[in-house]
């Protein structure tokens, strides 16, 4: 079952690794040491959602897999909430000038126009 699992994993790393090759070769330009590190950050990332997705289905998990897919989960929905509340927070603009005020203040920041 977990053989199974790793063996997709595998054919999805070589997916998106030839995919990379590809968009290297496109663009020939030389990376600066931060922006190959960002690259690498990025593409560890990847892998990992890859099998984070994986293992999520799988039956047997490790504690510790276990452990980061619930901590990831918790992450996730406190990102959606902390987006829905942003969103709301900062939906109030000035009549007057146009300046986003956050969804608490009466007077514009800006112009001191009321909201
Ligand atoms: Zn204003």
């Amino acid at each position: 079952m977990l053989e199974d699992i790793l063996d997709s994993a595998k054919t999805i790393a070589t997916a998106v690794g030839q995919k990379t090759q590809e968009l290297v070769s496109y663009s020939k330009k030389k990376l600066s040491c931060i922006e190959l590190e960002n690259e690498l950050q990025r593409n560890y990332a990847k892998l990992g959602k890859v099998y984070f997705a994986l293992l999520q289905e799988a039956d047997e998990k490790s504690t510790e897999v276990e452990e980061l897919i619930s901590e990831i989960n918790r992450l996730e929905e406190e990102l959606t909430e902390c987006k829905k509340q942003d969103c709301t927070e900062n939906s109030k603009y000035c009549t007057q000038c146009g300046s986003e005020n956050s969804a608490e203040s009466v007077f514009c920041c800006k112009c001191g126009h009321k909201l």
